[in-house]
């Protein structure tokens, strides 16, 4: 297993929309170890395939509290199949986008349908922050970020944010 390098906003790459996956390759097995790897080293609960550069539809979870056994999930061609109305706020965070957490509403329960590494299709309820971890995700590979539910005046400044980062990067100082 390999930690690979997290991509980090304003790559572009984070607006890609990702493929689907045709069959469980050993390529696909280990790209979903290395995601697991890394999320975990981060730490993080969630993490895209394309945040590792990737642009395929695969995300790793693990939305099991630190007290407790460690619960990884590996979602293939994951989708909502239905949403509640119902919503409920968390407060999102997003390895691509570090050091930055913003409340973001969501619907508060979905049904999902995804692909597991032994090329099952499982489907499945989530509330809570699995709930929506699982739509955070998602979004991801649809090239959308969590900061695109915030008023523009927020996005605008957390754009600029990391955009100011970059350069002072590239630059070297
Ligand atoms: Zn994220």
């Amino acid at each position: 297993m390999t930690i690979r390098p997290l991509i980090i906003l304003p790559d572009s790459k984070l607006r890609l929309v990702s493929k689907p996956i045709t069959a469980v390759t050993d390529e696909v097995r280990r790209l979903a170890d290395d995601m697991l790897e890394t999320m975990y080293d981060a730490p993080g609960v969630g993490l895209a395939a394309i945040q590792v550069g990737v642009p395929v539809r695969m995300v790793t979870m693990d939305v099991s509290k630190s007290e407790t056994e460690p619960q990884p999930m590996v979602l293939i061609n994951p989708e909502i199949l239905s949403a509640s109305e119902e919503t409920s706020t968390y407060e999102e965070g997003c390895l691509s986008i570090p050091e930055y957490y913003e409340e973001v509403e969501r619907p508060a329960r979905v049904r999902f349908r995804y692909m597991n590494l032994q090329g099952e299709t499982i489907e499945q309820e989530a509330a809570d922050l699995l709930a929506t971890c699982v739509q955070h995700e998602i979004d991801h590979l649809n090239g959308v970020l969590f900061i695109d539910y915030l008023s523009k005046l927020k996005r605008d400044r957390v754009m600029t944010k990391f955009k100011k980062v970059a350069k002072r990067e590239a630059s070297g100082a």
